[in-house]
C-alpha cells in the first residue's frame, strides 16, 4: 500500500458511500413529512459534518493542501482504514435497508412512520451513525495529514454530540413507551460500550 492507494482508497469510500445513499434519497424526497424538528439548526450541523468528511478530506486528496501538516505515511495504518471503511460501507447498508422509508437526512418524522427495533437495531439505537463514526475513523487511518485525517471525527461529532439527544426526544415524543422501552436495553453506537 502506498499513500496514492491510500487517498484513492478513501475516495473510493466516498463514492461507495453515495452509492448506497442515492436511491434512499430519491425515495426519501418523496415521502411525505409529519413532523420536522429544528430543520435550520440541523442545517448547520450537516454542513459542519459535510466540511469535516467530504470538503477537507476531498481539497487534501485532490490538491495534497495544507502540505505543513503531513506526517510519516504507514501502511499498516492504511489497511487497517481499509478494513473500517468496508465495515463502514456494510453497517451504512444495512441501516438504510432496515430503516427504509422512516430514514431522512434531517430529524423528521414521516407519514406512517414506524419505529424500527429489528435488523441491526436491535441492539444499536444508531448504527447509521456507528457507520459515521468508522468512517471518520478510517478517514483518520487512512489520510496522513494532521487536518485532513482527523477533520471527519471533529466534523462528525460535532453534529453526533449535538444532535442524538433532540433525536432520541423526538422518538420519545412520537413513540413514547415503545422508544422508552428498546432505549432501555439499546446501546447507542457500540454495544457493551455506549
Ligand atoms: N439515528 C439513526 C437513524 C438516522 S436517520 C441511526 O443512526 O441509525 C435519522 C432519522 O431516523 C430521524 O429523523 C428519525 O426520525 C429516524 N429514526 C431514528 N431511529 C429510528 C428508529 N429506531 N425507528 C424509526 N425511525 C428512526
Amino acid at each position: 500500500m502506498t499513500l496514492f492507494w491510500s487517498k484513492l482508497a478513501w475516495a473510493l469510500g466516498l463514492i461507495g458511500w453515495f452509492i448506497i445513499r442515492y436511491p434512499h434519497a430519491r425515495r426519501s424526497r418523496r415521502t411525505l413529512t409529519r413532523r420536522r424538528k429544528d430543520p435550520l439548526r440541523d442545517f448547520v450541523l450537516l454542513a459542519i459534518s459535510f466540511t469535516g468528511m467530504c470538503l477537507v478530506p476531498a481539497i487534501y486528496v485532490t490538491t495534497g493542501f495544507p502540505e505543513f501538516a503531513d506526517y510519516q505515511f504507514r501502511p499498516a495504518l492504511a489497511w487497517t482504514g481499509v478494513a473500517a471503511f468496508a465495515l463502514s460501507l456494510w453497517l451504512f447498508h444495512r441501516s438504510h435497508k432496515d430503516l427504509g422509508r422512516n430514514w431522512s437526512v434531517t430529524l423528521e418524522i414521516r407519514d406512517r412512520h414506524s419505529l424500527v427495533t429489528s435488523g441491526v437495531y436491535r441492539r444499536v439505537r444508531h448504527p447509521m451513525y456507528s457507520a459515521f463514526w468508522l468512517w471518520a475513523l478510517a478517514q483518520a487511518l487512512l489520510l496522513p495529514n494532521w487536518l485532513a485525517g482527523p477533520s471527519g471525527i471533529v466534523g462528525f461529532g460535532i453534529l453526533f454530540f449535538l444532535r442524538i439527544g433532540s433525536e432520541e426526544e423526538l422518538m420519545i415524543a412520537t413513540f413514547g413507551d415503545d422508544y422508552r422501552n428498546y432505549r432501555g436495553r439499546t446501546w447507542r453506537i457500540l454495544p457493551g460500550i455506549y
